[in-house]
């Protein structure tokens, strides 16, 4: 396990250093957190995990970093739901959010006309670059 733990330690390094930022012990902590996966947090969100391991952090230093982190090409930001978001998925893509629950999900193909049968069971309610709606889940909760 510590084995796999260091080596994956080693690819955030690596990352980091082939995107020019250098390498901090929060830096670190949020390359592994966001990027070890694609994900989308806001500020907020990546400020509360990252606190447990770095008490003395600031909200502004994490958005700085994530600021940082977008113009080396690691994150994408967008607005979602009137929040500002960061998506470690950097590929071309939109997005839906739900205006109930901010649930936020990838639309693969931009620019599509119809949304993919992965996301029939939305309930459409506006379209920009974000498109908004009421996931599943809160449908149910709706309907009951
Ligand atoms: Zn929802
Ligand atoms: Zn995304």
């Amino acid at each position: 396990m510590e084995s796999s733990a260091n080596s994956d330690k080693m690819s955030h390094i690596t990352l980091l250093r082939e995107h020019g930022l250098r390498i901090t012990p929060q830096r670190l902590a949020m390359s592994t957190l966001l990027l070890a996966r694609p994900a989308h947090t806001t500020p907020q969100q990546a400020y509360e995990v990252l606190r447990n391991h770095f008490p003395s952090l600031s909200l502004n230093t994490v958005y700085l970093t994530l600021a940082q982190f977008e113009t080396s090409g690691l994150l994408q930001r967008f607005q979602a739901c009137g929040r500002t978001i960061f998506d470690s998925n950097t590929d071309p893509h939109d997005h839906i959010c739900c205006t109930h629950c901010g649930l936020i999900s990838d639309i693969p193909e931009p620019g599509r006309a119809q949304l993919p049968l992965s996301l029939s069971k939305w309930k459409i309610s506006g379209e920009s670059r974000t498109w908004t709606g009421t996931c599943p889940d809160c449908l149910n909760l709706q309907n009951h």
